[in-house]
Formats: structure tokens, C-alpha cells, sequence
């Protein structure tokens, strides 16, 4: 990907805001909407608690949860239903729907610039979405132990 059209790209995604979010018309639409970073418990809060790391905002494009410097790897933490995460594929609500549909598109394209960015200047970036962390932590957290071990023996 060159990178004068990602910044075309990224232009007119600029062009184009969605404006505010109407209030959520719904218990079920709150409690998908909640379970992003200002809650409680997040899933960055859990897996930071399982990987015994801290939560850090680096000036990395996107902001990613975890660095690993080491290893030139970023990981994000993505809640699924804000990142529209195709396992657990959570309905866009009733109401405002396509207010819904293009801010949720919007947010999956910002995360796809970002990974872009994010190549361009050296870093792997890994996604773990919050339905691994929730359910599968282990996993989640085996998942990231690999992919830094092969990071940190690729060749550079
Ligand atoms: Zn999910």
C-alpha cells in the first residue's frame, strides 16, 4: 500500500464525521456500548491483570494497549462490538441504525489505517478482540506469547 493513498484515504475519511451518538435506545444497545474502555472491567484491564503489563497510550498511531518494543509489536485490544468483531457479529441496535452501521464502519476503517500506519513504520500490530479475553483468556494470552516469540525471531 503506498502510502500517499492511505493519506487520501484517511482525508476523506476526515471529511466525512458521523457527528454525536444518539442516546441509546435500549438496555441491550447500553450494555454493548458499555462494554468499551470507559467501563469498569475492560477487557484491556483484564488482559493487562493476565500479562502482568501495563496499560500504556504510546504516540503510536491508534493508540495500542500493549507495546512490545523488543519485539517492534503493538497488540489492541478490540471490543466487539465497537470494532464489529465478525465471531461475535452483535446486531446493529433497532433504532438509528444507520447512524450505527456508519459509525461502527468508520471505527473498523480507523483500525485498518491504523494497522497500515503502524506497518509502515516497523510494527506488528496484533488484535485480540474482548469475546478472547472474556472467554478464552489463556488463550488470549498464549496467542500473544507466540506471536511475540516469532516477532522477536524474524529477521529484521
Ligand atoms: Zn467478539
Amino acid at each position: 500500500m503506498f502510502r500517499s493513498n492511505l493519506e487520501s484515504r484517511k482525508r476523506c475519511y476526515r471529511s466525512q464525521p458521523v457527528g454525536r451518538a444518539p442516546k441509546a435506545s435500549s438496555n441491550r444497545v447500553r450494555k454493548s456500548m458499555r462494554s468499551n474502555r470507559s467501563s469498569g472491567t475492560t477487557p484491556e484491564v483484564l488482559l493487562s491483570k493476565l500479562l502482568r503489563k501495563k496499560l500504556i497510550s504510546p504516540r503510536l498511531p491508534g493508540r495500542p494497549d500493549f507495546t512490545y518494543p523488543g519485539a517492534r509489536l503493538v497488540v489492541f485490544v478490540h471490543g466487539c462490538w465497537w470494532h464489529r468483531c465478525p465471531t461475535c457479529n452483535i446486531p446493529l441496535p433497532e433504532t438509528h441504525r444507520s447512524y450505527w452501521r456508519r459509525k461502527l464502519e468508520r471505527n473498523v476503517e480507523r483500525d485498518r489505517f491504523n494497522k497500515e500506519e503502524l506497518e509502515s513504520l516497523g510494527w506488528t500490530s496484533l488484535e485480540v478482540w474482548e469475546h478472547e479475553v472474556r472467554h478464552t483468556p489463556k488463550l488470549a494470552v498464549s496467542k500473544i506469547r507466540r506471536v511475540i516469540l516469532s516477532c522477536n525471531l524474524a529477521p529484521r
